[in-house]
Order: structure tokens, then sequence, then C-alpha cells
């Protein structure tokens, strides 16, 4: 019988991988246009896009909920020591993203939700919490619709999108006739075979990273200048499509405001000295709300081959956290 701290980093990556990859990607030996894309940060580049304005409503000490408590055993974090908070985008009225911080995350909340506010709504959207942790340096990775920012990431608009990306590859632009998300489509592969250069070295990772890196172009190409300025025919194929799938997304229009959003996740004690000193009555455990959900019969991470794809997928996560610093070392682990 596993244990159950197995169990739960299973189901958080069962959790984080709902829109697992096929652990393919382009062909490794297609040419690399740029070393990386934060040039497009700079200079008046994606960094300069407007912050929409918000409010932020912290919740009490206590509870957390349930992703939050996942991310921060993941982090090594004491869920006691996270701070939560609500952020109400004004054009998103009566909807909050969450922020989860950690108490030594070298990001302020408002880091985060200003980064957050960066992202043009329609796109923005498509997320639901964010973590943020200390690290040694600035790296992030999403799962499912949440997106965990580790270290010191400021002036990196072009991260945020990224990670944005990922959601939007997988929800926006799900292909339910496909039944995946978009870049894992043949369309997406062939375009990218057709134009034999990718952004840069980080874009052959996987096809998600392909499509992620094209989008944080198209968003530089709606809201900051014209991407085919750059010299970037040698991806016009890439370019003509993901600007146009996401001239409704990632574009900042005036007036523009959501359309949808996520449930509620269920919120969770923090652990023994919240529940001690009385501030979980009628709150769950994790603990206990995972063996719940297991006694359901809802987790599928028992069964052996569920439980070595989310392996795998740990694996390449931590690996994407690594080199999604700035996404700029990912040649190091070249060899
Ligand atoms: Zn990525």
């Amino acid at each position: 019988m596993p244990s159950i701290s197995n169990l739960l980093s299973f189901f958080l990556y069962l959790a984080t991988s709902v829109l697992a990859d096929t652990h393919e990607g382009p062909p490794l030996d297609l040419n690399e246009l740029f070393e990386n894309l934060h040039f497009l940060d700079l200079n008046g580049g994606l960094n300069t896009l407007p912050v929409q304005k918000y409010t932020i409503t912290q919740w009490g000490f206590g509870t957390v909920p349930s992703i939050c408590f996942d991310m921060a055993a993941d982090r090594q974090c004491d869920p006691h020591d996270l701070e939560v908070f609500d952020v109400n985008f004004d054009d998103c009225p009566g909807y909050s993203n969450v922020i989860c911080r950690c108490k030594d995350s070298p990001m302020s909340v408002q880091d985060i939700a200003n980064d957050l506010g960066r992202i043009p709504v329609k796109a923005r959207q498509w997320i639901n919490h964010i973590g943020t942790f200390s690290a040694p340096e600035c790296s992030a990775y999403s799962g499912g619709n949440h997106v965990v920012v580790l270290g010191d990431c400021l002036d990196r608009a072009s991260v945020t999108i990224h990670e944005v990306a990922h959601s939007l590859d997988g929800w926006a632009l799900y292909s339910a006739q496909n039944g995946q998300q978009y870049s894992s489509t043949t369309e997406w592969h062939d375009i990218i075979s057709n134009d034999m250069y990718v952004a840069d070295n980080y874009a052959k990772a996987r096809w998600s990273e392909s499509w992620a890196q094209v989008a944080v172009m198209a968003a530089y190409h709606h809201n900051i200048g014209s991407i085919w300025d750059l010299e970037v025919d040698y991806m016009t194929g890439q370019l003509n499509k993901v600007i146009e799938q996401t001239e409704g997304l990632l574009k900042f229009v005036e007036g523009r405001i959501c359309d949808r959003h996520w449930p509620q996740e269920p919120v969770v004690c923090m652990g023994d000295r919240a529940r001690n000193e009385g501030y979980c009555d009628g709150i769950e455990d994790e603990n206990a709300r995972m063996v719940s959900f297991i006694a359901d019969g809802e987790c599928p991470a028992l069964d052996p081959e569920a439980r070595r794809q989310i392996e795998e997928d740990e694996k390449f996560r931590k690996h994407h956290a690594e080199e999604e610093a700035g996404l700029i070392i990912a040649k190091r682990f070249e060899a």
C-alpha cells in the first residue's frame, strides 16, 4: 500500500498533468532563431504591457486551497507559512484569482498580481491559482490551470505569458475532435516541419513548449510591435497560425472583460497548528480529503500505467522548472 504522501504526490502530479504531453517534441536538429526570448521583455517590450487594476484581499490564517497546500508540500514550504490572497481584476468582476505565497518568496503578492495583470483578460481567465515560492533563480511551471513561480521573476513578462500559454494551448484551444491540446495535433507538427526553424532551443523540449514560445512572440506582435520587424520569416507558418489563434486571447483590447472562470478549489486546513488553534472547525485536512477522494475510486493513480505516466511527467516538470529560468539556460543541459 503506498503511503498517503506518495498518493498525495501522485495526485498532485495527476492534477498537474491532466494535459500531459506526449513527451515528444520538435526534431532536435531544427534550427533555432534566437538564443532565448527574454529580449522581447526589454526596451519597451512585454514588460511595458499595461497592468489591469485590481484589489487584493488576504485570507485569514488557517485554511488554504488544496492545490496550494500541494504546491507548498512540493516546494518544502510549511503550509502554515502560506499567505493566501484573492486578487480581483477590474476587468473580471465577481471572480478572483488566488495567489498563494510562501512567506519567504522573493516576489510580493503585488509583484505577482502585476505580472498577472499584464496578461490580457481573455488569456488570464484560463489561469486559476498562482503559487510563488523561494528559489535561487527565476523559473516557473504550469500544470492544469495553475502556475507556480519560483524565485525572483520580476520583469520577466515573457515567463508569465509562456506559462499562461500552456493553459491556452491545453484549454482554450483544446481540440475536442482530437481530444488533445492544440500543440499535440499533426497540424502543428506539420507547420513546424515546414518552417524548419523554431524560436529557440527551449522550443524543442516538447511540442507544447514550441507553441508556448510562439505565443510569447504573438503576444509581442499583438501588443508591442510587429514581430515581422525582427527578421522572423523562417517561422512564418508558426507565427501566422499562432497570431491568428491568439488574436482573441493575448491581444489587449480596452473594454474586454472575462467571460469564463474556473470553479473554486476545495479548501483545506493548513495543518495541526492551525487546527489546534481553532482555525479549522469544519474544514478537512488535505490528507483526509485525499483519503476520501481515493476511497471514492476517483484517483486512477493506483493504476501502474497511470503511475508510470505521472512519474514521467514529474521528471519532466522538474526539468522544465529548472530550464525555464528565463528560458536561457536550456543549452547547458543539452549534452
Ligand atoms: Zn513551458
